[in-house]
């Protein structure tokens, strides 16, 4: 089993032609709700491959928070961990606008994923096979799971993502590690083969169209990417995420999970949505062949 530990938002994208000046109203052409959040993403994207996943995680009190447990339910995921917080459901705020967005995210509900509910957990992660995090919930959460991963000797995947919340003490307790490049500059102020070099195995730097990179213990391994004809990359990480996990939890080296991830986020990337193009296993395994 995969525990996720993580946030849980309703994207809200507005499209506008005209982008409003300070003051100025205008009107836009489309307007969607669209189930997201880094922790959410990455739980879907690990259950449509096979994975029994738990999510634990908070929505609000609005309409938003119903929505997305059932949407979650209907994954087939275990959503008996999802709190229900008297406050709003995260949200992500997007304006599209020709090339250019702008986006305001409220992480509301997501707050409320505290110590004191990963406490509540503790049975669950305990039988974990895997624990998955992101850095949409408090960090103080990220610090206490990963004490609490190491007192019961459970691997934990981390995908430091907003990176500005990353610490580097935290390497010694994480199991995985998985920024792309520009969060990878970021998080170590180094060249990214250096900071390879210093987390072998550990360490797994995304590099979009092009794959994956990671060293082996001996030299830097560059995992090719499937190429695709991309319609929508939105969730491509979280796909990869999702989907390593998923392949590490069968037993797999990192070569071969890095491989699948690849495969995963190959396909989520061919269609509309950061869900909507989220994998099952065997269209993913056909294309690794
Ligand atoms: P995002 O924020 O867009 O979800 P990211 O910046 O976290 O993604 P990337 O390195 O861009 O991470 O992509 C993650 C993985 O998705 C890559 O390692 C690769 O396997 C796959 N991928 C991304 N873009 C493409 C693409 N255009 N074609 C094929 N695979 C892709």
């Amino acid at each position: 089993m995969i525990t996720v530990i993580g946030s849980i938002n309703m994207d809200i994208v507005c499209q506008t032609d005209v982008f409003p000046k300070q003051g100025e109203t205008v009107l836009g052409n489309l307007f969607e709700t669209v189930p997201g959040g880094k922790g959410a993403n990455q739980a879907v994207a690990a259950t449509r491959l096979g994975s029994k996943v738990k999510m634990v995680g908070a929505v609000g009190q609005d309409s938003f928070g119903p929505a997305l447990i059932e949407i979650l339910t209907n994954e087939n995921m275990d959503v008996s961990s999802v709190q229900v917080a008297p406050t709003s459901t995260g949200i992500a705020n997007i304006l599209l606008f020709e090339q250019d967005n702008r986006i305001i995210v409220v992480p509301g509900a997501n707050t409320y994923v505290t110590p004191q509910l990963v406490d509540k957990n503790e049975q669950a992660i305990k039988t974990s096979n895997l624990v998955v995090m992101q850095l949409e919930i408090p960090v103080e959460t990220i610090e206490h799971t990963l004490k609490l991963c190491k007192k019961h000797g459970v691997p934990v995947l981390l995908n430091p993502a907003p990176a500005r919340n990353f610490k580097p003490e935290w390497m010694e307790d994480i199991t995985y590690l998985t920024p792309n490049e520009t969060e990878c500059e970021l998080i170590f102020h180094e060249q990214i083969e250096t900071s390879l070099q210093a987390y072998p195995n550990k360490l797994i730097v995304t590099l979009g169209d092009e794959g994956a990179m990671y060293h082996d213990g001996e030299k830097i391994v560059k995992v090719a990417g499937f190429r695709t004809t991309a319609v929508d990359t939105t969730g491509a990480g979280d796909t990869f995420n999702g989907a390593f996990a998923h392949k590490i939890c069968e037993g797999a080296e990192v070569k071969e999970a890095v491989q699948f991830a690849n495969a995963a986020a190959s396909l989520s990337v061919e269609k509309f949505g950061a869900q909507g193009g989220m994998p099952a296993s065997e269209p993913a395994e056909e294309r690794m062949r």
